[in-house]
Order: C-alpha cells, then sequence, then structure tokens
C-alpha cells in the first residue's frame, strides 16, 4: 500500500511499536493510519441463557452468509479485512 486509504497521502515507513509500518504520519496533515497489513481476526464465544418464561436453556447462534456453510449455523465468526 503506497498511499493512505484515509485521506491520500502518500505513506512513509515508521517505527510502530518496535515494527516497521507503513504510516500516514500524523505531522498536521497526515491522518495518522497505520497499514498493519492483511489479516484476518477470529472470534468465538458461546451465550447461553434460559427463557425466562419457561426456563428452557438457549444457545446463541449466527447464520453464516458466506461459503463454506452459507446459511448454517455457527457459534463463531470472523472479520477480514481487505
Ligand atoms: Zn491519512
Amino acid at each position: 500500500m503506497k498511499f493512505c486509504p484515509e485521506c491520500g497521502r502518500p505513506l512513509v515507513q515508521h517505527k510502530v511499536e518496535r515494527h516497521l509500518r507503513q504510516v500516514c504520519l500524523p505531522d498536521g496533515e497526515g491522518c495518522g493510519f497505520i497499514d498493519y497489513g492483511r489479516f484476518t481476526l477470529g472470534v468465538g464465544g458461546l451465550v447461553i441463557d434460559a427463557d425466562p418464561q419457561t426456563g428452557e436453556r438457549r444457545v446463541l447462534l449466527i447464520q453464516r452468509n458466506q461459503e463454506p456453510n452459507k446459511g448454517g449455523l455457527d457459534p463463531s465468526g470472523r472479520v477480514r479485512r481487505l
């Protein structure tokens, strides 16, 4: 990535937390954007509660909107930066 996706200024290499990153330096005009590269963030969790009227235990699930298993139910998800 050569230009800032937020403000369009050229990115420069800069040390951020002991790693060289492409940064839009906040030098008065830059916005401070830091390119952490491409990554996929996985999350997981299981939410269980009880129906207040019946006392029946319930599990919270998400419905997948992408393959694999599009339309299936899953207790976890992920965020992918493009
Ligand atoms: Zn910027």
